[in-house]
């Protein structure tokens, strides 16, 4: 039984020499086991109000000697239990959730920009992030320049004085390039610069963003961190100081994750350790593979000893994770039999989930961009990207090997 003033009933903290691996976190961290009725599982907290016995305990709150939850926008026990699990697995002191990924980044933006600041980003990313940059944050006079990813000295040669943020993926997408974190961190720290990173495509179990420098780490939630294809969801993590402003903006400006889909990021949490596992050991078996075949004209993992980064991820990464990107030797219509002919992965946009996804950059995120647009930000007629879903490796490229049969 839970003793009165025990802090809680979280697992595997006991030992105070010995910390606990990632899958372990992801299944105990965070939980607290005082709940009502003993259930095991934390409950779902769906309500979008919390009472007050009187005023009394009212003005006790509004005073702070009496912390608690107030109103569904600002705070939720089952948020705080997923992002106590989020803080364990980041080694973060703090994190908040988001009603989805680009509601974490847009947020983030808008609690550390001001009027006149420049920030810095790199072309190779998530395609509604860069939006937000070039549409919005322009807006507020927030100038940003794009620098090629892995580019370090493109990063130094960026940064100003008024230079307030560098945002890059590690990995990014599509290309799946590896930022070499520490040396771009320290960059940017000398000069005042805070790094945040879109860890989305590593998750905190391949790579630790903040160990490695970064001053804030965002994910979109609904990707591997929930894993199962069925919620839309954010995070940021970080150290408190860094938190705090955007904790403020995100009661502001609204953007919370329902309580029923924190509990499922919850659930899916749970299983972190072993789906990551899976993607990391199919994308590397996939990636490999492919470069082996004739019809496959480039593969682009940072797994394999081909892509330009494999150094620097080899050396921050325990695992490459389930996304790969390739090129068909052909053309755009090549590259649409081959995917027609798929008959495991689904053809759908995202990421990172149970089921194998597969899509054509060109056709998904990058529809109505001009030909110019494409080559500039080398999107390829024939590029595929396949999430490598937690399949049989086996199943997975037995459906490849009859697809690109029908190349
Ligand atoms: C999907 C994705 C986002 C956006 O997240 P949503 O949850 O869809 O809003 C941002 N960054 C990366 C790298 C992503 O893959």
């Amino acid at each position: 039984m839970q003793k009165p003033g025990e802090k809680s009933g979280e697992k595997g903290a006991r030992d105070a020499g010995h910390a606990p691996g990632g899958s372990t976190r992801a299944v105990h961290a965070g939980e607290r086991k005082h709940h009502q009725d003993h259930a095991l599982t934390t409950p779902i907290h769906q309500t979008s109000t919390f009472w007050f016995r009187d005023s009394a305990e009212l003005r006790a709150y509004a005073e702070g000697r009496h912390p608690r939850d107030e109103y569904g926008r600002y705070s939720n026990p089952t948020w705080r239990a997923v992002e106590r699990k989020l803080c364990e697995l980041e080694g973060a002191e703090e994190a908040v959730l988001f009603a989805s990924g680009m509601c974490a980044a847009t947020t983030t933006f808008l609690a550390h920009c001001q009027r006149g600041d420049h920030i810095v980003i790199t072309n190779d990313c998530y395609r509604r992030t860069r939006q937000f940059v070039q549409q919005f944050l322009s807006r507020l006079q927030v100038e940003a320049t794009v620098i090629p990813p892995a580019d370090t000295i493109a990063l130094k040669d960026a940064l100003r004085d008024n230079t307030r943020l560098f945002f890059t993926e590690s990995p990014t997408n599509p290309y799946l390039h590896v930022i070499d974190l520490p040396e771009a961190a320290h960059l940017a720290r000398e000069r005042g610069v805070l790094t945040l990173v879109d860890s989305t495509f590593a998750t905190p179990l391949n790579h630790r963003a903040l160990a490695d420098g970064a001053d804030l780490v965002l994910h979109s939630a609904t990707k591997y961190l929930s894993g199962h294809n069925d919620l839309i969801g954010g995070v940021l993590c970080g150290p408190a100081e860094l938190v705090a402003p955007v904790r403020n903006a995100v009661g502001v400006l609204g953007g919370i994750l329902d309580p029923h889909a924190a509990w499922l990021l919850l659930r899916g949490l749970k299983t972190l350790g072993l789906r990551m596992e899976r993607h990391n050991a199919n994308g590397l078996a996939v990636a490999r593979w492919l470069e082996a075949h004739p019809k496959v004209r480039q593969v682009w993992y940072p797994g394999l000893p081909s892509h330009p980064d494999y150094r620097v991820a080899t050396r921050l990464m325990s695992g490459f994770a389930g996304v790969v990107s390739f090129e068909i030797a052909g053309d755009f219509d090549a590259a649409v039999r081959f995917t027609d002919a798929c008959t495991l992965p689904y053809i759908a946009p995202s990421l990172g989930g149970v089921e194998s996804l597969v899509e054509m950059p060109l056709l998904m995120s990058y529809w109505d961009y001009s030909p110019e647009e494409r080559r500039a930000y080398g999107i390829g007629e024939s590029l595929v990207r396949l999430s490598c879903g937690i399949e049989d490796a086996a199943d997975l490229i037995a459906d490849l090997r009859q697809a690109l049969a029908a190349v």
